[in-house]
């Protein structure tokens, strides 16, 4: 009877090696692109339970501390700056859940600028800050999108027709209602606000898909919007908190 080969030392050894590596690259991926992470965990909850919604909603017109901006909408944080929606995605802004129903929960300037809304924007504004509060001189962009419902009914302000430019907004103008807009009527969005901070470029706005081209929008509002800092908790004022004496408009229909 012929005897089979024994392995050599080394590679038996090498074996448990690479199961250890193995599990620890499963349970990396797993962690971070698959497991309902902490906050995300709150997601039904919160279009549910009242109670849980309001634990967790930030209110138009907060100001936590001395930030610079105030909120734009009723709702929770729950996508947050550079979190991963999917391998290789790297998340430009934040986005906030209202719990409601499209066209229904209004958004307001968090800060004082001239908004534009190009001829083609079903569901977008852009407002051009000109001197940075945080780094005065520089100028900086806020994005708000997802104003439309499923088939690209706009919700944007009637004062704000497509194809205006540089109309000066104080803060806590109204800018039109939360909505589910994707581009593709057959795939809407969740239903919420995503507002970014987008860098200038030499008068003009970047693409502000690229996380690159957008600023950690952290310090503006005194929040831990930054996911690389705050993996789990849906963020919330941890200071003083005040409110902004904004003209609140009425919900939609
Ligand atoms: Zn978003």
């Amino acid at each position: 009877m012929k005897r089979r080969k024994a392995w050599p030392m080394p590679t038996l050894l090498a074996i448990p090696v690479l199961l250890v590596l193995a599990g620890a690259a499963g349970l990396y991926i797993y962690r971070n692109y698959f497991r309902p992470i902490g906050r995300w965990a709150y997601f039904s909850e919160i279009h549910t339970s009242r109670q849980i919604f309001e634990r967790y909603a930030l209110q138009p017109g907060l100001r936590c501390g001395e930030a610079p901006f105030a909120f734009p909408t009723t709702g929770v944080i729950l996508g947050l700056w550079d979190e991963s929606y999917r391998l290789g995605h790297r998340h430009s802004g934040v986005d906030i859940f209202s719990g409601t129903q499209p066209g229904v929960t209004p958004i307001y300037a968090v800060y004082p600028g001239y908004l534009t809304r190009q001829a083609d924007w079903k569901s977008t504004v852009i407002i051009r800050i000109p001197s940075d509060p945080l780094q005065p001189g520089r100028q900086i962009w806020t994005y708000y999108t997802h104003l439309a419902d499923q088939q690209g009914q706009s919700f944007v302000s009637e004062a704000f027709p497509p194809d205006t430019h540089e109309v000066y907004v104080e803060a806590g103008t109204f800018l039109g209602y939360m909505g589910n807009y994707s581009g593709d009527p057959a795939a809407p969005t969740g239903l919420h606000l995503h507002f970014s901070v987008v860098k200038d470029d030499d008068g003009e706005f970047l693409n502000e898909l690229d996380i690159r081209n957008t600023y950690d929008p952290s310090p503006y509002f005194g929040l831990v919007l930054n996911h690389r800092q705050n993996a789990e908790e849906i963020p919330v004022c941890a200071g003083e908190a005040t409110f902004e004496p904004w003209e609140l408009h009425h919900d939609g229909p």
